[in-house]
């Protein structure tokens, strides 16, 4: 990937943009032309309109080598999230760093499904990674306490400076899935892990090579989490309480009848915005 940068000194921005799609093209990244400026955007603070007007400019040498150094890095298919370190969702600017899982448009499906049900009420996030669950709904639910945890430190560590730039009022803390879980609550959401081994291995190179794994594993069938919230999820729950779980959109029968064999009188599959099943809504 390397070596094909060395000579770049006095060329404009434009010829530095053609060299990155260039490079990120010859490595199968997908969307190369997007991400190389994506990459010349984050480097230089330019908007499109903005470097239309500078495109025939000289790139400072300084730029050019932090410019050619992300582009090498992406096309080793670092996620250009990690690069630029942050993603959109729920219209909100997370951080995000290679301890998170990159947050999802899919998991926006989970949001909007839980949002009419957290005014007023206790929730907590069970899995919160970067917090962007948590965070969304503290943030435009009008919720009384939001609470969320992780198995990660380095993820809660995220999810707190995400919490704290962002304005949201969260209680973080550490927890293996339910396990120091002290309080109950209205309403449960979880996006937890749920793709099995042998699936990440088909994955593209950014999620399997780059996103924590943690975050990704459910398990050989990839339902280890889900059976584990199925036989646990009632003792936190208050009377009237809700799960809303995100799940993968072939996943719905399976979940739907743990959650039915456990006991829960009322679960339903619902989808996401391209019409796939994603997300297992649960009442006590
Ligand atoms: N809740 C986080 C998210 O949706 C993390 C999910 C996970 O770690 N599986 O991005």
């Amino acid at each position: 990937m390397n070596g094909q940068n060395d000579r770049t000194e006095g060329l404009s921005l434009k010829s530095h943009l053609d060299k990155a799609v260039k490079v990120l093209s010859q490595a199968e990244v997908p969307d190369a032309s997007i991400d190389a400026w994506y990459l010349l955007s984050y480097v230089t603070g330019y908007s499109r309109a903005g470097y239309l007007l500078h495109e025939n400019d000289e790139m400072s040498e300084r730029q050019a080598e932090q410019f050619h150094k992300l582009v090498d890095q992406r096309a080793d298919r670092i996620p250009l999230q990690y690069l630029t370190g942050e993603q959109e969702f729920m219209g909100l600017s997370f951080t995000v760093n290679d301890s998170v899982l990159i947050p999802r448009q899919d998991t926006e499906s989970l949001v909007e499904y839980a949002l009419p049900y957290t005014k007023g009420k206790k929730v907590l996030d069970v899995c919160t990674g970067s917090g962007c669950i948590a965070i969304s709904i503290a943030m435009l639910g009008e919720p009384e306490q939001v609470d969320a945890l992780d198995l990660s430190e380095a993820a809660l560590q995220t999810a707190k400076g995400n919490a704290e730039h962002l304005g949201a009022s969260v209680n973080f803390f550490r927890s293996d899935l339910l396990e120091q879980v002290k309080d109950k609550y209205d309403v449960i959401v979880s996006n937890p892990p749920y793709i099995p081994p042998t699936v990440i291995q088909g994955l593209m190179p950014e999620v399997k090579e780059h996103e924590p794994l943690m975050a990704l594993d459910g398990g050989d069938d990839g339902l280890v989490f889900y059976r584990r919230l199925a036989q646990e999820a009632k003792k936190y729950l208050l009377p009237e309480g809700m799960l809303f779980m995100e799940i993968g959109c072939e996943q719905g029968k399976q979940v739907k009848a743990l959650f039915e064999e456990a006991g829960f009188g009322k679960v339903q599959v619902l989808p996401d915005l391209t019409g796939k099943d994603r997300v297992v809504w649960v009442c006590g």
